[in-house]
């Protein structure tokens, strides 16, 4: 016991000498790693999944590395992600090589790694009309490589994929005004248009909800991120934009079922966008009404919000106000107010918002 006692003592003090006084390190330089966590709750029985469909690496026209992107999807606190380079556009390639299955293939060993659901896809890059898609859950991205674009769209209807018609309102392809053309009708006929991009990067665009609304498809959000997240949005203030997917798994097969099935929530900034049985239950699982006390004239309540989306209400014929998001405010409403709310920062159609009735128990 003693000698190993005194062997220990040797090793540490061995230890203490083998430092090298030329290398100190300052590590108080160091960012501590650490993954957001997206408040949002989940509802009617379903796992709310947070999703960016749509961003680029350097094989296509962006300027990051494949895996880059899974580590930014995780310090941001999302779930799925698609790597959707351009089809038809690979300004790197003397430099960079591959082709268009190799964002897929670096990044899926680190997605694993990370927990973080990888959805082999692509973009089809056309000029208007039809514009941009996002192809989703593709076996092989490269097979879409076609002369004509209904041949592209052939092959991705062939191997199953999903499809996303990508910032719809985007000026250099639709300078006068945001329109549905003919090659849309036609391929929604077909079968292969699934949902639209209703906000893309900084844009929304409220009648491509309309839009989704009327036909049922499916409203998304997407980033289409082209450099870093982090320098492009201000994350003190809100998460990045995202599609938040209702589906009955944290898995890639759950995920493919929801988004057919269109249970799909647009999340950008302070603004939800989709339809009004999710957004209800969203809210309805966010907020809660504490009545607190009354006058002759008017009844107070404290009323709280446990996620990160503020609410942004408007009583008819009284006051508006802001539930913050993660917080609590308290209200005094006119006697005889009536409990339905607008809620002005949630869109169940382009120009229409959520209406919700509230539990003032007095
Ligand atoms: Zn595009
Ligand atoms: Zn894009």
């Amino acid at each position: 016991m003693k000698t190993r006692l005194l062997l220990l003592a040797l090793f540490i003090s061995a230890n203490v000498f083998a430092q090298d006084l030329n290398n100190i390190k300052i590590p108080e330089l160091i960012k501590e790693s650490g993954r957001k966590t997206v408040n949002v709750p989940d509802i009617l029985g379903y796992k709310t999944l947070k999703c960016d469909f749509h961003m680029h690496t350097v094989f296509s026209d962006g300027i990051v590395w494949p895996s880059f992107r899974v580590d930014e999807a995780w310090n941001n606190g999302l779930d799925v992600i698609a790597i959707t380079d351009h089809i038809e556009r690979h300004p790197g390639k003397t430099h960079v090589g591959g082709d268009d299955n190799s964002a897929y293939k670096i990044a899926l060993p680190h997605a694993r790694e990370k927990n973080i659901i990888l959805i082999h896809a692509g973009e089809i890059t056309r000029s208007m009309s039809p514009g941009h898609f996002n192809a989703l859950f593709l076996e092989d991205t490269q097979a879409l490589d076609k002369q004509d674009w209904h041949e592209a769209f052939d092959e991705a209807k062939k191997q199953g994929a999903y499809i996303i018609w990508n910032h719809p309102g985007w000026e250099a392809q639709q300078p006068d005004t945001t329109k549905w053309w003919e090659e849309h009708t036609q391929l929604y006929n077909e079968g292969m248009l699934h949902a639209i991009e209703v906000f893309n990067e900084q844009e929304w665009y409220p009648i491509a909800l309309d839009w989704c609304m009327d036909k049922d498809l499916a409203p998304h959000a997407a980033t289409d991120i082209h450099g870093i997240i982090a320098e492009r949005y201000d994350l003190e203030k809100y998460n990045r934009p995202m599609t938040l997917v209702l589906a009955e798994e944290r898995t890639e097969e759950s995920v493919r079922e929801a988004l057919f099935a269109n249970r799909t929530i647009a999340y950008f900034g302070k603004h939800l966008a989709g339809k009004e049985e999710y957004l209800k239950a969203f809210l309805e699982a966010s907020v809660e009404v504490q009545f607190l006390n009354k006058t002759k004239k008017e009844s107070r309540y404290l009323l709280k919000n446990t996620c990160d989306v503020p609410f942004q209400m408007q009583v008819k014929r009284g006051p508006a106000f802001t539930i913050p998001a993660n917080g609590e405010t308290i209200v005094a409403l006119p006697k005889n107010t009536s409990s339905k709310f607008l809620v002005k920062n949630l869109y169940t159609k382009g120009t229409e918002n959520l209406t919700v009735t509230l539990d003032l128990k007095k």
